[in-house]
This record gives structure tokens, C-alpha cells and sequence, in this order.
């Protein structure tokens, strides 16, 4: 064992910010007794929607199943194709899928990592029913390039990375997940904004679509007990949203100190000469990133990878098989060598440490280890 480590997240010391007034909330609701849905679900569901500027949040069981609302919302049913992106998780293409649509792939650009503005015009068909981009790591997507070349096209953004993120575009600025007719988020413990377990939200710009998936979270059921509509169990609970009324009041200070320690792994990447091995991840001017991941492409990527995990230093990969390549998804027909850019990254991607509360020496240690490696 190395005498000393770091985690590729560190929830911990998070924790330790905020330990008073989660316990404070954690008592709220634990003296109600009230633990699905309910009031502490309702207030934070209207502060997303407040921060965000949106009019509708629904609140429900993961990231996952707020993917999977939206898809239902929309009636998209088999025969229905979905752009998207192969370079994602898994639960980005799944909801399309488990639904009997078609995900339709394209490739990434090379440099953001988000799906290509020519690749989505390229796939339009008369069967495509919605786009479903993906703001990977934290940067949003070409927004406005997309609305020009599908317009009438309705987008769901997942936006399970990127709470925070902005794009401006003419002097605007748009936050992730306000752009789409629909979003998705994630409160999985390591996204930028976490529960201390499962959680998600929908946010929506129609009070039919919130509305409806309002209903379809609690079985299909308008008032209980009368279901309208063959709907699913996706509800969030109390304590969760207790936990994130509490981070969300933090969220933009978080946000930030990711941002910073992003600059500092840009600028230790270059000081320190590694610019012909490592290539750090390139922020759009548009965008305001908010590096959910600070995600490198390297060479010889797992042997760097099993170098720095044996110096006590843990990293990861996102993603090892592009989707258009998993198992479930054969039956969908593509070939290896289709997605070359999903494919390359897939072999050379490696996100580093990154949380608000490390620190400039650990990071300085990252990347002197890395140095180490490629000089060795
Ligand atoms: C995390 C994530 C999801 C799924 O969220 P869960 O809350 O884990 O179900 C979906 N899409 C992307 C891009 C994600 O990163």
C-alpha cells in the first residue's frame, strides 16, 4: 500500500462542509415523518425550477428513470428513432430502448466530447422523434446549432452532468437543462449536485408535459387510486430532497472551485511539458464548464492508469465500450470502426481527480506523477 492516496472523489471532505445544516434537515424530516413526495419534495422542486428558470421540476427516483419519464411523456414508442450519442452512460441510450424506439448514434467532436452538430443532420430521418444530447463532464452542447439544423425536432437534454453549466449565445446565457422541451437530472452522490443515495428530476417547459409526468411517476394515478395511464414507481424522497435543499444553497461556490482546479491541471499540463502525451479537455468559448469531470486523452492510457493507482493515486475511465459497441446494443447493427472518434476516446480517456476541496498540492502531485511516467 502507498503511505498516501487520492480518490478520484473525495465525498467525505464535502461532507464535513455541510455536516450541521444536513443534520438540521435530516431531523426536519425525520420529526414528520412524511418520507415520499410531499412538502420538503415540493420546495426543492420549486428551487430548481427558480434557480434554473424553468417552470416546472418533477422530482423522481434517479437520473435514470427522469430519462425515462420524459421519454414516456413524449409517447415515443416503437417505430420512433432518437438521436444521441454512443460516447455517454449507458442510461442515456437504455430509456430509448427499454421504450422500443431506436437510438440512433453519432459520433463526438474530438475536442468538447459532445455529439456532432453535422452528425445529428446527417441521421434525421422522417422516423426521428426527438434529439437526446448529452452535456458530457459538465459543458453543454452547441445548443443553438442544434435547434438550426433539426428545427421542429424536440430535444431532451441530459443534463445528468451538467447542473450549473451555462452556454451563452448572443450575449444570453443558458443554463443546461432550460433549452430542451424536456431535461434530466441526476442526484447520483458523485454528480456535481448529489443526494446521499438515488435521485433525479425532470424539468419541463409545458405544464401538459409537467403534468403528465407528474402523473406517470406515481403508476399512471391523476388523483390515487385512478390511473389515467400505465405509468412507473419514480418518486423522490424526503430526505433526499431535505439533503439537496441543502447543496443546492452551495452548488455555485462548488461549481467554481471545480472550475479553478480545472485551470490548475490545465496550467500544471502545460508548465510542466506533457502537452505531446497529455491533451486536456477543451472548454467551447461559449461555454461556462463546470467539469462534473476533467477528463484527459493520454497515450498508453492503462498503463498510466496502473502507474498512478500504484502511487495511491485513483482515476478513471468514462467510457471504456462506447455504447454502439455494448453487448445489449448488437442487435442494433453497427460495427466497430463507425464511431471512430467515440472509439478513440473510449482507449484514451482518463479523468483525473476532481472535486471542490482538492487541493492545488495534490494536484501538482497528480501531475508530477504523471510526468514521471512519461519520462521514466
Ligand atoms: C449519471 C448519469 C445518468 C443516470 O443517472 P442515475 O441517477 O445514476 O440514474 C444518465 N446520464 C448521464 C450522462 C449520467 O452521467
Amino acid at each position: 500500500m502507498p503511505d498516501r492516496t487520492l480518490p478520484s472523489f473525495d465525498l467525505k471532505r464535502n461532507f464535513k462542509r455541510v455536516k450541521e445544516e444536513i443534520m438540521e434537515a435530516l431531523e426536519r424530516v425525520l420529526e414528520s415523518q412524511h418520507f415520499i413526495l410531499g412538502p420538503e419534495v415540493k420546495a426543492f422542486e420549486e428551487e430548481v425550477a427558480s434557480y434554473l428558470g424553468v417552470e416546472h421540476a418533477i422530482g423522481c427516483a434517479s437520473g435514470s428513470d427522469a430519462l425515462l419519464l420524459a421519454l414516456m411523456a413524449l409517447d415515443i414508442s416503437e417505430g420512433d428513432e432518437v438521436i444521441t450519442t454512443p460516447y455517454t452512460f449507458f442510461a442515456t441510450a437504455s430509456c430509448i430502448a427499454r421504450l422500443g424506439a431506436r437510438p440512433v448514434f453519432v459520433d463526438v467532436e474530438p475536442d468538447t466530447y459532445n455529439i456532432s452538430v453535422d452528425g445529428i443532420k446527417n441521421a434525421l430521418s422522417e422516423r426521428t422523434k426527438a434529439i437526446l444530447p448529452v452535456h458530457l463532464f459538465g459543458q453543454m452542447v452547441k445548443v443553438e446549432e442544434i435547434k438550426e439544423v433539426a428545427p421542429g425536432i424536440t430535444i431532451v437534454e441530459d443534463a445528468a452532468q451538467a447542473i450549473g453549466a451555462v452556454r451563452f449565445v448572443d450575449g444570453k446565457a443558458i443554463k443546461a437543462g432550460t433549452f430542451g422541451e424536456l431535461a434530466c437530472f441526476s442526484f447520483f452522490p458523485t454528480k456535481n449536485l448529489g443526494a446521499y443515495g438515488d435521485g433525479g428530476m425532470v424539468v419541463a417547459k409545458s405544464k401538459k408535459l409537467a403534468d403528465r409526468i407528474f402523473r406517470l411517476r406515481v403508476h399512471g394515478a391523476g388523483r390515487q387510486y385512478m390511473h389515467e395511464e400505465i405509468g412507473i414507481n419514480s418518486r423522490l424522497d424526503a430526505l433526499q430532497a431535505a439533503i439537496l435543499r441543502v447543496r443546492l444553497r452551495h452548488l455555485e461556490i462548488w461549481n467554481e472551485e471545480r472550475r479553478k482546479a480545472a485551470f490548475r491541471y490545465d496550467l500544471l499540463i502545460a508548465e510542466k511539458g506533457l502537452n505531446e502525451w497529455v491533451t486536456p479537455p477543451r472548454a467551447d468559448e461559449h461555454n461556462h464548464h463546470t467539469y462534473h469531470q476533467y477528463v484527459v486523452r493520454c497515450q498508453r492510457r492503462d498503463q498510466l492508469q496502473k502507474f498512478l493507482q500504484d502511487k495511491g493515486i485513483t482515476t478513471r475511465v468514462y467510457y471504456p465500450v462506447p455504447l454502439h459497441l455494448q453487448k445489449c446494443f448488437q442487435y442494433l447493427g453497427y460495427k466497430e470502426g463507425q464511431f471512430p472518434v467515440s472509439e478513440s476516446l473510449s482507449k484514451e480517456s482518463l479523468a483525473l481527480p476532481m472535486f471542490p476541496e482538492i487541493t492545488p498540492e495534490e494536484q501538482e502531485w497528480v501531475i508530477d506523477s504523471i510526468r514521471q511516467f512519461y519520462l521514466k
